[in-house]
């Protein structure tokens, strides 16, 4: 097999140049075990530190589950939404609005997040028409990412140069975002902004990740969700909370939503819904939505994905959820995402290169100050430190150039706990040494 960097230009790589990538980054992956190691293509072992990209969430090689998903494969290996709905959809969606304590009423079906955004934006849309509103604009926090596809680019503007994408914005709005440290009066002037848009505009719904993971896990203060929330009841507007990637225990809780007392009239989810066995999403509604669209063709939402529902994803995803709350990970990972914190909080956090540690459950978050390679100002300190990390055995996500996510599986031992602050200790000692200010 050709492992060159050549034959490396036949797959195109998610965000990246790939010229930059390949020259300095580029790695093949070819084998992982039970211990959550991955072996690249020279022989290297590496602890996924990320869950894959906060998928991963009961660990990898999973034999229950990668025998839930076989048995699948003999009995039924293949159906479509299109024509019939499968004995695994139907169980699967049932365990799904179960563990929202049925409050959410029915599952459309996705192969991934983005396809989850997409459909939410179509749910709410058409179901606002219904209601009467001509142009349903729709709002979106400051920092957030819903996903890769058009309509998820639109509502995460401000994350990518979007004008190159679309002739017309027109209809998505984004308000400021406060953080964790926000007082009131900054939490207020963002809640302002919503009343206003919603005085001036005709809005349909606002999207919201609780904890934002791509705005260097933002956790939203309690008080600006429940404003939000609360607003959006007293006028009618829809709530979809996206729970990609904080869903199925990552942030110490089976779903973020639960850390703030609220639920939407629309959830997307994907990810750790199968932990990554099997590529799935898809959108929980609520019975009033759902029941919306039916009673004549005009009420048709038309929408729908080949494989959206497919009973080998919905068996991986119940023998995921069974495996999830029998081992108590959402537990574990409130537990172990306090200890990780604060190991890295103690091993890193007086090194002069890092502003800021934080997260919730195992979703952390290192943040950089502004400083750069000396001789590489094209590269930022996380881009290097997981060069530096990969190095010494441990795969991270560098989420732009001054942020690093560390998100590993929920069933992290205390050890390995230990040996992810150690090494990124070592590294960013090593780092410290080739660094200087960014100039301005
Ligand atoms: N929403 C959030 C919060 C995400 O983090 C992601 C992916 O990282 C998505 C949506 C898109 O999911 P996918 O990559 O499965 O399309």
């Amino acid at each position: 097999m050709d492992f060159s960097k050549e034959a490396g230009n036949k797959v195109w790589a998610a965000f990246k140049d790939m010229k930059v990538y390949l020259e300095k980054s580029y790695r093949v992956l070819t084998d992982v075990d039970t211990d959550n190691y991955y072996t690249d293509s020279k022989g290297k072992k590496m602890y996924d530190g990320v869950s894959t990209l906060l998928n991963a969430n009961i660990g990898h090689c999973n034999k229950e589950l990668i025998e839930a998903v076989n048995e699948q494969f003999f009995r039924l290996d293949n159906t479509t939404l299109f024509t019939t709905t499968n004995d695994a959809a139907l169980r699967c969606s049932e365990k799904l609005c179960k563990l929202t304590g049925d409050h959410y009423y029915s599952c459309f079906f996705t192969n991934s997040g983005s396809e989850a955004c997409d459909t939410a934006v179509k749910i709410v849309k058409k179901y606002s028409y219904m209601k009467g509103m001509k142009e349903c604009g729709i709002v979106s926090l400051k920092g957030a990412y819903h996903g890769s596809n058009l309509t998820a680019m639109k509502l995460g503007q401000g994350q990518y140069e979007n004008e190159q994408y679309f002739n017309d914005c027109s209809g998505y709005y984004q308000i400021d975002v406060p953080s964790y440290e926000s007082d009131d009066e900054e939490i207020g002037k963002c809640l302002a902004q919503y009343e206003e848009l919603i005085r001036t505009k005709e809005i349909g719904a606002v999207f919201m990740e609780l904890i934002q993971l791509s705005n260097g896990v933002n956790i939203l203060p309690e008080s600006f969700v429940k404003g939000m929330y609360d607003i959006s009841k007293k006028n009618g507007v829809l709530v979809v909370v996206d729970e990609v990637a904080t869903g199925f225990g990552r942030t110490g809780k089976m779903f973020a939503s639960e850390h703030y007392g609220i639920r939407g009239d629309l959830m997307m989810f994907a990810k750790g819904v199968t932990s990554g066995y099997f590529p799935m999403g898809g959108v929980l509604a609520v019975k009033e939505v759902y029941e919306a669209f039916a009673g004549g063709s005009e009420k048709l939402l038309e929408n729908g994905f080949t494989t959206g529902g497919h009973p080998v994803g919905c068996a991986a995803a119940l023998k995921n959820i069974e495996i999830l709350e029998r081992e108590n990970m959402s537990e574990n990972s409130a537990e172990m995402g306090e200890y990780l914190l604060g190991r890295l909080k103690d091993e890193l956090g007086g090194s002069f290169l890092v502003d800021e540690i934080r997260g919730k459950g195992l979703m952390l978050s290192i943040l950089f100050n502004d400083y750069q390679i000396i001789g590489m100002p094209e590269f930022g300190i996380a881009d290097i430190l997981t060069n530096f990390a990969a190095g010494s055995g441990l795969l991270l996500y560098p989420d732009g150039p001054d942020t690093m996510i560390v998100a590993p599986v929920l069933n992290i031992s205390r050890n390995e706990c230990d040996n992810i602050a150690d090494i990124l200790r070592d590294c960013i000692g090593k780092l410290e040494k080739c660094v200087k200010r960014r100039d301005k």
